[in-house]
C-alpha cells in the first residue's frame, strides 16, 4: 500500500486539503488526533508516560491530566522531546495496524504536523508539503482557535521552518488566495494513481 505523508505549518491547511482526499476516496490518518487518543488508550504509553512524568500524569479516572503534561513541556524543548520520544512509537504503531485494515484503495494519506522533525516521513513513500504565507496562516489561527497572533507564533516555533520543509518533502501544495486547492489535489491524485499502479 502506498503511503503518502502530507504535513504543513500550522494554518497552512492540512486538514482542508485531506477533506478534499477524502471526497475522491482516499483514506486519511490524522496522526496528532492519534497522538492524543494513544495517551489514553495505549497501556504501555500510559506506563511510559507515568514513569517519565509523574503519577499525576493521569487522573485516578484514568483520564489524561493535560494540564500537568502541558505544564511540563510547554516552553521546554527538551522536555517535549521526551514526550514525542515515548508517544510517536505509539502512533507509528497505531498507523500500522491502521494501514493494514485497509483494502481496495489506491493509496493512504498520514496527516502529521510534525511528519519532518518526528523523521515519520521516513516511513512514507511520498511527501506532500503545503505552504502557505505566513501572514495568512496566523489571520486563520486567530480566526479558527480564537487566540492571538502571539500564542500562534510560540506554536510556530515548535516547527521547522518551510525552507527546511520545502528540502524533504517530494510535492508541494500552494494554500494562498491565489492558486485554487481542488486543481492542485487533482493532479497529485492521478500522479499518486499512477504511482500505485506501479506498486
Ligand atoms: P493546524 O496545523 O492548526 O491543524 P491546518 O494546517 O490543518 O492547521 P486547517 O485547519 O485546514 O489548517 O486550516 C486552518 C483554517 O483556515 C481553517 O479554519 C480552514 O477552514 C481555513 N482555511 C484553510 N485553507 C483555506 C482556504 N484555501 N480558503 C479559506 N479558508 C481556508
Amino acid at each position: 500500500m502506498l503511503k503518502i505523508g502530507i504535513t504543513g505549518g500550522i494554518g497552512s491547511g492540512k486538514t482542508t486539503i485531506c477533506r478534499i482526499f477524502e471526497v475522491l476516496g482516499i483514506p486519511v490518518f490524522y496522526a496528532d488526533n492519534a497522538a492524543k487518543s494513544v495517551m489514553h488508550s495505549d497501556a504501555l504509553l500510559r506506563q511510559d508516560i507515568i514513569k517519565g512524568f509523574g503519577q499525576e500524569s493521569y487522573f485516578e479516572t484514568g483520564e489524561l491530566n493535560r494540564k500537568h503534561i502541558s505544564s511540563i513541556v510547554f516552553n521546554d524543548a527538551e522536555q517535549l522531546a521526551r514526550l514525542n520520544a515515548l508517544v510517536h512509537p505509539a502512533v507509528f504503531r497505531t498507523f500500522d495496524t491502521w494501514v493494514a485494515l485497509q483494502s481496495n484503495v489506491p493509496y493512504v494519506l498520514k496527516e502529521a504536523a510534525l511528519l519532518f522533525e518526528s523523521e515519520s516521513y521516513k516511513m512514507c513513500d511520498r511527501s506532500i508539503l503545503v505552504k502557505s504565507p505566513e501572514a495568512l496562516r496566523i489571520a486563520r489561527i486567530i480566526a479558527r482557535d480564537n487566540i492571538t497572533a502571539e500564542e500562534v507564533r510560540l506554536r510556530m516555533n515548535r516547527q521547522f521552518s518551510d525552507e527546511k520543509k520545502e528540502k524533504l518533502a517530494d510535492h508541494i501544495i500552494i494554500n494562498d488566495e491565489d492558486l485554487l486547492l481542488i486543481p492542485q489535489v487533482l493532479e497529485l491524485h492521478q500522479h499518486f494513481l499512477s504511482l500505485s499502479d506501479d506498486h
